[in-house]
C-alpha cells in the first residue's frame, strides 16, 4: 500500500534551481513514542523528520542523514533521521513534565548538527560527515538556512511546518553552475525570484494547503518538473547484531556488569521500543563468537 508520505523532487530547468517537497502523516503516528510527547515536541520532531527527508533529496548513493538538536534546556535532544530506503526514525528527550521551548529559548550552548553517513560497495564501514552550527533562530527552518549559509555555501531556502499529526516541508536550492552544461542559457534572476516567492509562504499555509495548490500559487509562471522521490515510513535500523557490537565496544567487564540480578542484560531501543535481552551465555558468545552453545566438544 502506498501512503501519502513521500518526498517529491522539484526541478526548474530554466532557472538552475532544484528543490523538494515532503509530506508526512502516517509515519509520525507510527513512531512509537510520538503520541506520548507534548505538542511542542511533536511539532518540532515532525519538522526535524521532514527536514531530514528534504536534505536526503540531495544525497546520492547509500546514505542516511540526520538532523539533531542538543541543548541544556528542557529539550535535551531532538533527533530525526532519514535512510536511503525512506525509513524515518526519531525521538525527543525532554526534562520530565516539560515541553520543548521555542528554539531561541534553548540557551547559548544549543547546537544543530547535520550528519551524513554514506556507505558504498568499496567502503562498507562507511564515511561520516557532520556539520555543526549554534542555534540563533526561533524556527528550525531558519536554523537550517543558517547552517546552509555557513557550512554548505549553497544558497538554500526552506519552510517547515508541523502540528501533532502531520509535517510538511519545502526546500529550494541554487544548483552549482558546474552541474549545468548550458549555464549560459539560465535565467540569471531565477534564484532571486524563486527564493523570494518561497519567502511568501508561511508555515500555516504550508500545513493547510495541498502540494498542488502551493506549487501553483508560488510558481505558476515558472517551468517546474516534479519527480517522485522516496516513499517515507517509520522504520528502525536497530538489530541484535548492533547491540552485540555495542557490548563489544564496552568491553567484557562492563558488559557482564550489565547483567541484572535476574541474570539478564536488557537493552531497549529508544526509537522503536524493541527490547534486546542477553543472558550470561549470550554475552559470553558476544566476546567469544566461536564458542557457540552446542559447539563445545567434551572429551
Ligand atoms: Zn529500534
Amino acid at each position: 500500500m502506498t501512503s501519502s508520505d513521500q518526498l517529491v523532487h522539484l526541478h526548474f530547468p530554466k532557472l538552475g534551481v532544484k528543490g523538494a517537497y515532503v509530506q508526512l502523516d502516517q509515519s509520525l503516528g507510527d513512531l512509537p513514542a510520538y503520541a506520548g510527547y507534548p505538542i511542542g515536541a511533536q511539532a518540532l520532531l515532525g519538522q526535524a523528520l521532514a527536514a531530514a527527508a528534504l536534505l536526503h533529496a540531495n544525497v546520492k548513493g547509500r546514505s542516511r542523514i540526520s538532523v539533531q538538536l542538543q541543548s541544556r534546556s528542557a529539550l535535551r535532544l531532538l533527533y530525526g533521521e532519514c535512510s536511503e530506503e525512506g525509513g524515518l526514525r526519531g525521538l525527543a528527550q525532554l526534562t520530565e513534565g516539560s515541553d520543548a521551548p521555542a528554539l531561541d529559548q534553548l540557551g547559548a550552548s544549543a547546537v544543530l548538527a547535520i550528519t551524513l553517513e554514506s556507505r558504498s560497495e568499496q567502503n562498507r564501514s562507511g564515511t561520516r560527515y557532520q556539520g555543526l552550527v549554534p542555534i540563533t533562530s526561533a524556527r528550525l527552518d531558519q536554523a537550517l538556512e543558517h547552517y546552509f549559509a555557513t557550512s554548505e555555501q549553497l544558497p538554500t531556502v526552506l519552510v517547515l511546518a508541523a502540528d501533532g499529526s502531520r509535517a510538511r516541508g519545502l526546500l529550494l536550492q541554487k544548483m552549482p553552475l558546474d552541474e549545468h552544461p548550458d549555464a549560459a542559457l539560465l535565467d540569471p534572476d531565477g534564484w532571486n525570484r524563486t527564493s523570494m516567492l518561497i519567502g511568501t509562504l508561511g508555515p500555516n499555509e504550508l500545513l493547510e494547503a495541498d502540494r498542488g495548490t502551493i506549487l501553483r500559487r508560488l510558481f505558476h509562471e515558472e517551468t517546474l518538473q516534479l519527480v517522485d522521490g522516496l516513499q517515507l515510513r517509520f522504520a528502525c535500523t536497530c538489530s541484535r547484531e548492533r547491540v552485540e557490537s555495542m557490548f563489544r565496544s564496552l568491553g567484557r567487564e562492563e558488559a557482564m556488569a550489565a547483567l541484572a540480578e535476574s541474570g539478564l542484560a536488557s537493552v531497549r531501543c529508544e526509537f522503536c521500543d524493541r527490547d534486546y535481552r542477553f543472558d550470561r551465555i549470550d554475552l559470553e558468545a558476544v566476546f567469544h563468537p566461536l564458542t557457540q552453545p552446542g559447539s563445545t566438544v567434551t572429551q
